[in-house]
């Protein structure tokens, strides 16, 4: 496929914010596109290169591109960026100065996609001395071949910038209108934005593509399949110790009770640990690899699990679910998750992190066990095989602390005891329940103390005012809608001056500032990627914010580096609270 007939989609999908409609658009592509341009064109709109979990990364700054349209255009790289500051996007950027340079650049070639997709994954894989060179070649060789409107989104591919609307449900939802319209008896209405479908047979197509995709949590390869193989080589695809698969998620309850009507009685109650979420894996050859609930691999910044796992786990593969707890080394009490939180995200210094912060793992179920898939097992048989292949020590490795009862008091004491141990609260699970990775069924549910807190991303900053004008000090904070990101608030207190007492700003303008996509006097907008804890008065109707609630008095309480964009509150959460406000 030509690059400039996807440009061309990336430009429709720009122009709407309607789901529907994005997912037509995106099904019309997914049609027309040939087996081998398959997987570029999903990993394109989403803004990547690779599956979501891979640890490569383009890794070129926008000073660097300003180099690069420096050399192409000819313009100064000064001239490139006073245009950058009056447009505040680079990918505009590129846009106006290969549009005004078009009689100079003679070589123009057809970009393919499968051509900028090869020099985009090269960057991500350059290494050692003259790599900055080799970059700016690689993109400039783009560059001059490309089309105006093309080196636009080439460059918003490059500085991960390119914002298309396009959420994995989306990409689910497209894949079946694309690949199964006839099974399915799709029609689609272009004036009234809807879509018919044969309801049972489509969700049973949009069952088998989750399925697939919380197996590999790679929509490309789901597509591939589909395309190449056909759907029934879907249900083929395997757990695989090593490669991480969403977690499996929870949702709230009110109390012991409502946790009795969601899960069932009996019920399995356990505490529930407050620190990081580590899906822990060993393949058959004894690797361990350790993933965050965001599927990074953390293997390197957690030496002393790896050293637990293979000594207190007795199986030859397997992969099992847990939290990594921290504790004070000196009173060997437990510590509340942003002690740790550093840890997820550190390069060096590694082994005195693990001595400061030490963790506990505490470990609540296991999804593959010697070759078998026990995703469809009940709760019950796989804590007993947890209970049959580890061996506990305290501080080092343990299993969830558990009862299971079907009396009220008894759980009530249970989850007084977990509080006063300094935990979250607890978890109350189906025994009889099966591993569904992802998503938040009835399983189990979490339940926690009253607390006004959510956990929401920040999509804009705002720069402070006379010494603090350094920093980004105010921050605009969403929650989902849809896959669609929606404005609840701005919080600008709850953070402090220096980093010792808390979360700084200095420390917050360090991870807001790479991810700057737009400046315009003091207020940028950022890539939605920080996630923060948000504590608040009250919920107000309020007309200034998209999602048209406010929050009263909102504060900082920490990070949330641990949690992704999938992670936050939805709109539906903020109503449900505000509802219960009212009553
Ligand atoms: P939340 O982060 O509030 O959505 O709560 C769910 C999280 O609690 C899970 O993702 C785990 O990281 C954590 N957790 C702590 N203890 C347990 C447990 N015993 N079972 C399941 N999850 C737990």
């Amino acid at each position: 496929m030509d690059y400039i007939d996807l440009v061309e989609v990336f430009e429709k999908l720009e122009k709407t914010s309607k789901r529907l409609e994005k997912t037509h658009i995106l099904s019309n592509l997914l049609k027309k596109t040939q087996k081998d341009d398959i997987e570029y064109i999903i990993y394109l709109v989403q803004g990547r290169i690779f599956p979501q979990w891979d640890q490569r990364e383009i890794g070129m700054s926008s000073k660097l591109i300003i180099k690069v349209l420096s050399s192409v255009t000819g313009d100064s790289a000064n001239e490139v960026e006073k245009l950058w500051s009056k447009e505040g996007d680079l990918g505009n950027v590129a846009f106006i100065l290969i549009e005004k340079n078009k009689q100079r650049t003679l070589t123009r070639n057809t970009l393919t996609v499968k051509k900028v997709m090869e020099n985009l994954r090269k960057l991500a894989e350059l290494e050692g001395k003259g790599t900055v060179n080799k970059k700016v070649q690689l993109v400039s060789e783009l560059l001059t071949s490309a089309k105006p409107i093309e080196a636009k989104f080439i460059v918003k591919n490059v500085l991960g910038i390119l914002r298309v609307g396009i959420a994995e449900g989306i990409v689910r939802d497209a894949i079946v209108w694309a690949f199964f319209d006839k099974e399915i008896n799709f029609d689609y209405d272009e004036k009234e934005n809807n879509f018919i479908v044969d309801r049972e047979k489509y969700n049973f197509y949009i069952e088998k593509v989750q399925r697939a995709y919380d197996l590999t949590n790679d929509y490309s390869k789901v597509a591939l399949i589909i395309k190449s193989k056909g759907i029934d080589e879907l249900a083929k695809e395997k757990l695989t110790p090593g490669n991480p698969i969403n977690v499996m998620l929870y949702q709230k309850a009110e109390n012991i009770e409502d946790a009795f009507k969601i899960v069932g009685k009996p019920c399995a109650f356990e505490y529930k640990y407050d620190g990081v979420r580590l899906q822990v894996s060993r393949d058959k050859n004894g690797n361990i690899k350790l993933f965050t609930r965001r599927l990074e691999d953390v293997t390197r910044q957690f030496p002393e699990v790896v050293e637990y796992v293979k000594k207190y786990i007795k199986a030859d593969n397997f992969i099992i679910d847990s939290e990594a707890v921290g504790y004070n080394p000196k009173t060997n009490k437990y510590l509340p998750f942003q002690s740790i939180s550093q840890r997820i995200k550190r390069k060096y210094d590694i082994k005195e992190m693990s001595k400061k912060f030490p963790v506990e793992l505490n470990i609540f179920d296991i999804i593959y066990y010697n070759g078998a898939n026990l995703l469809n097992e009940t709760f019950r048989e796989r804590r007993k095989i947890l209970e049959k292949i580890t061996k506990q020590e305290k501080l080092k490795l343990v299993l969830a602390n558990q009862l299971i009862t079907e009396d009220k008091n008894e759980a009530e004491k249970f989850f007084r005891e977990s509080l006063a141990q300094g935990e979250e609260g607890v978890m109350a699970k189906n025994l009889e329940g099966i591993y569904k990775p992802g998503s938040r069924v009835g399983y189990g549910v979490k339940i926690k103390p009253k607390a006004d807190t959510f956990d929401l991303v920040i999509v804009k900053a705002e720069w402070g005012e006379g010494k603090r004008s350094k920093w980004l000090t105010s921050y605009t904070v969403a929650c989902n809608h849809n896959d669609e990101l929606l404005e609840v608030g701005k919080v600008s207190t709850g953070l402090k001056e220096k980093s010792e007492e808390g979360v700084s700003f200095d420390q917050m303008t360090r991870l807001l500032r790479p991810l700057i996509k737009e400046e315009k006097g003091k207020n940028v907008i950022v890539k939605p990627e920080v996630i923060i804890e948000v504590g608040y008065s009250e919920i107000q109707k309020s007309p200034t914010y998209s999602s048209g609630y406010a929050l009263r008095f909102p504060r900082v309480i920490q990070l949330r580096p641990d949690k992704s964009i999938k992670d936050i509150y939805s709109l539906e959460d903020i109503k449900k609270e505000y509802n219960k406000q009212r009553k």
